[in-house]
């Protein structure tokens, strides 16, 4: 049984990062529809069993280098949405000493004591200045 399996499984993708994110998404909207009315409750979860279709249809998918793709981009929009509280977070806790401006060029977030008058912001990303006061 083991054996079939494996040999199943053999040149199908598996499981990733994006694999257990989306089993998450299944089980979370699967608790949510019990407690909703009746009407919602099968729109909801009828996502949740397309959640979960699409999540083996890509384990068993033999098209490798397509399911690695949606993985990374998966990782890659994870790591926006981490740095986007993040960095509100750290502008927050340092709002007493720092003023945060976004580069107008390239949008990098900068960040400058305060207390220095009028001054020349140089982004460390793209290079643009820009004046603004602190
Ligand atoms: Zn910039």
């Amino acid at each position: 049984m083991r054996q079939k399996f494996t040999r199943f499984m053999s040149g199908r993708y598996g499981g990733d990062a994006f694999t257990r994110f989306l089993s998450i998404v299944y089980l979370v909207l699967i608790v949510i529809s019990i407690f909703l009315p009746s009407g919602i409750r099968d729109l909801v979860y009828v996502a949740a069993l397309a959640v979960i279709l699409y999540t083996v249809y890509r384990m068993f998918s033999r098209k490798l280098a397509a399911r690695r793709d949606e993985n990374a981009k998966y990782l890659q929009a994870k790591q926006a949405f981490k740095d986007f509280f993040r960095l509100r977070r750290d502008m927050w806790n340092q709002r007493r000493e720092f003023k945060f401006f976004k580069c107008p060029s390239c949008g990098a977030a900068l960040r400058v004591p305060r207390g220095k008058g009028k001054i020349r912001i140089v982004c460390k990303r793209c290079g643009t200045g820009f004046e603004r006061k602190t």
